[in-house]
């Protein structure tokens, strides 16, 4: 879709060439969401695939994924067999309710920054304990939990001009077992409920996504995953009551603990 509104696109080589940060400006990474539908509120597309950020590597205990690293990359990256948790970026991949050109395009900047509630990589990173690393144009830099990041539909704790560089996986957390699951009314609707649990010898893990506004952790006992599902705030809308959302979500907790 064109961006009739958009009057200045830049493409800096270096962050730091950036100066200044108006609201009407926003980051171009794959633009697969910001070119799919009207922006009236922006006026500059800054457009970061100059950058030339690595994508992926492995710096001391961690997997560092960069944030313009296309989704296609991490399917066809020759991942190391006993990184088990690789499996549950694969269906976090294939769970957009996305075409293969959308998938080729994105980037996993732009799927954790846009923060849908139907975000794919997002719970799967909060149970997998990663962290975000964010630069701003004052050249500071700060790292978060992804658990801590998105804070409602659209919302996260970005700043303007702050920029998501990097996201950082304890490599000891790869060798967790994942079990990523996601339910949609029809294949290529998004998605109504995701859950994604993770488990280790001493640890078990679950995230609930899409039913809920943004990715809910819950540790505690696996026994007591049903019952911590009480209090939770599941979205009702057109799509499906919050009951039912509910119910998809406990059907989904039940399935991945079956695959352990
Ligand atoms: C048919 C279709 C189906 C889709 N299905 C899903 C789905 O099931 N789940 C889902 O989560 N999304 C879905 N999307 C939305 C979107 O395409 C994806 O989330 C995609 O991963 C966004 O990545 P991008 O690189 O294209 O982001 P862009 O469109 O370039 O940017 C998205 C937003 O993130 C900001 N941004 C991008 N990179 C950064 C960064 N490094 N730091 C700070 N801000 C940044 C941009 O300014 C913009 O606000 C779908 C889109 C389409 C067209």
């Amino acid at each position: 879709m064109d961006l009739p509104n958009v009057e200045t696109y830049l493409i800096p080589d270096d962050i730091q060439s950036i100066t200044n940060w108006c609201e009407d400006w926003a980051w171009l990474a794959g633009g697969t969401w910001l070119f799919s539908e009207p922006q009236p509120h922006l006026k500059v597309l800054v457009d970061i695939h100059n950058l030339k950020w690595s994508e992926i590597e492995v710096q001391e205990d961690y997997l560092i994924i960069g944030a313009t690293c296309p989704l296609i990359k991490l399917l066809e990256y020759p991942w190391l067999l006993e990184w088990t948790a690789v499996e549950g970026l694969k269906s976090a991949i294939s769970a957009l309710a996305a075409s293969f050109k959308v998938i080729n395009q994105a980037t996993v900047g732009g799927n954790i920054c846009l923060a849908l509630s139907v975000g794919t990589l997002a719970p799967l990173m909060v149970a997998l304990g990663a962290s975000y690393e964010i630069w701003h144009l004052n050249k500071q830099s700060r790292q978060v939990a992804a658990k801590d990041f998105q804070l409602g539909y659209r919302q996260t704790i970005l700043q303007p001009g702050d920029i998501l560089r990097r996201v950082l996986i304890p490599l000891s957390n790869l060798k967790w077992q994942v079990s990523y699951q996601r339910f949609s009314l029809a294949a290529t609707d998004p998605a109504l409920a995701i859950v994604v649990i993770v488990r280790n010898h001493q640890h078990i893990r679950c995230v609930i996504a899409a039913s809920v506004a943004t990715p809910y952790l819950i540790e505690c006992l696996e026994t007591e995953f049903m019952a911590s599902l009480e209090g939770v705030n599941f979205i009702e809308d057109t799509k499906s009551s919050a009951i039912y959302r509910r119910e998809i979500t406990a059907v989904l907790i039940k399935k991945a603990l079956q695959q352990f």
